[in-house]
């Protein structure tokens, strides 16, 4: 029997047509069975359709775009890349270059991380030696450009890894700049969980027609299996609120999102002092030190993770049991993606956010959003917020706008 074989014909990968050294790969990973972006997704991308897949998070995004890659380009140059991956963190392309390397079914492609945070050097000896797919942020793969030691003129597999991200009013300048160097006879695929209109129809201008756009589950953003509730609770309460939630919650491993790194700095600081194997995770951080504690956090060394959003897109870590939100997002898609670190692959999660008796607005936003009610939460005895003296003029306003929500709303008041 060759080790292809052992794959399940009906429902494994054997029924995506891939190469036996591709299927092999796959099967060596431990991958039985495709996943529904992968089922969906590889055959599409196989035909060489420009295709956008909107899946949820933590559903094997990564490897639905890596699988075609390789079934193409095993025979490439392994001089100038063939393929560009880009993704908005160092923490992500240096997970996406893991599964990459995992998954090649020929030792001889190379795979080359580029961000920041680590010297040109290292990179630029690496680019030297031929690379067939790069994996980067933006604003390395622009530096390396610049300097004439990365060319995209071979790039025909472009892939943009949590692309709303990457159109993102931050990020839309250097991707236009980066695109303008890579062939326009080129593959473009485009992933992500969350794609709100506007992004959507910028992004189509640097994709080839037709372009298949694949909704997984197009209401259902966030996974099913996940638990999720919040707590009204006043700012000066949220600590001790954590502190009893960990008590009571006993996570795996949990992710405790601040939506600043002031606050997550903090927050860590405090923790330490209540709790052992705990870290933080920042921008703010040396790139040596966020890889150090990404890798303990995969190796289960670390239980609280006090982090800012920088963690909360594609990390996958398996035994995150619990998201709380000490802070709620900004904007309902970084709750999707926030709350998608954990409930991975089919697993139960938990996701529990704190929210401000005045955010009232901000959590409807979210419900709508997920087109979900999430349900309050209490611990027995302990008292959260102070409860305001209702506010009828308030409450007035509220009622048109936010239906339903506006009698919880006043609740919390
Ligand atoms: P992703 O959504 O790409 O972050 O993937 C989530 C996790 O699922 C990663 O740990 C992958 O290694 C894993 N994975 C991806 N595809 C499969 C598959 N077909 N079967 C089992 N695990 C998978």
């Amino acid at each position: 029997m060759t080790t292809a074989t052992l794959v399940e014909p009906a429902t494994g990968f054997h029924a995506l047509s891939l190469s036996p050294s591709v299927l092999a790969a796959v099967e060596a990973v431990g991958y039985k069975r495709p996943t529904s972006i992968q089922k969906a997704f590889i055959p599409r991308v196989l035909t060489g359709a420009d295709v956008m897949g909107q899946a949820q998070t933590g559903t094997g995004k990564t490897a639905a775009y890596l699988i075609p890659y390789f079934e193409r380009w095993q025979d490439s140059n392994h001089q100038e890349p063939t393929a560009l991956v880009l993704v908005p963190t160092r923490e992500l392309a240096i997970q996406v270059c893991d599964e990459a390397k995992k998954l090649s079914p020929d030792k001889e492609l190379h795979v080359l991380p580029i961000y920041g945070g680590r010297p040109m050097d290292a990179q630029v000896r690496g680019l030297r030696r031929g690379v067939d797919l790069v994996v980067g942020t933006p604003g390395r793969i622009l530096d390396h450009l610049g300097r004439g030691t990365l060319m995209l003129h071979k790039v025909r597999y472009l892939v943009l890894d949590e692309a709303d991200r990457m159109f993102d009013l931050g990020f839309r300048e250097d991707i236009r700049r980066i695109l303008k160097n890579c062939p326009m006879d080129r593959q473009t695929l485009l992933l992500s969980a969350t794609m709100p209109p506007d992004i959507l129809s910028l992004a189509k201008r640097y994709m080839r027609k037709p372009i298949i756009h694949l909704q997984m589950s197009p209401k259902k953003v966030t996974i099913d299996k996940i638990r999720q509730s919040y707590f009204t609770v006043d700012r000066h309460n949220k600590f001790e609120l954590l502190l009893k939630l960990i008590e009571r919650e006993q996570p795996r491993q949990c992710i405790i999102f601040c939506e600043r790194k002031i606050g997550a700095h903090r927050i860590y600081e405090q923790l330490c002092g209540e709790r052992k194997r705990v870290a933080t995770m920042h921008g703010d951080l040396e790139q040596s030190k966020r890889e150090r504690i990404m890798k303990a956090f995969k190796e289960g060394k670390i239980c609280y993770l006090v982090a800012t959003d920088v963690v909360g897109r594609g990390i996958d870590v398996m035994g995150i049991s619990h998201i709380i939100n000490f802070d709620l997002p900004l904007d309902p898609e970084n709750y999707v993606h926030r709350i998608g670190r954990t409930g991975r692959m089919g697993k139960d999660g938990v996701a529990i956010s704190f929210v401000l008796p005045e955010e009232g607005k901000e959590l409807t936003r979210i419900e709508d959003f997920i087109n979900k009610l999430i349900p309050e939460d209490r611990i027995e005895g302990l008292q959260t917020y102070e409860k305001r003296v209702k506010n009828p003029e308030e409450e007035k306003e509220m009622k048109p706008i936010f239906g339903r929500r506006s009698k919880r709303y006043s609740q919390r008041l």
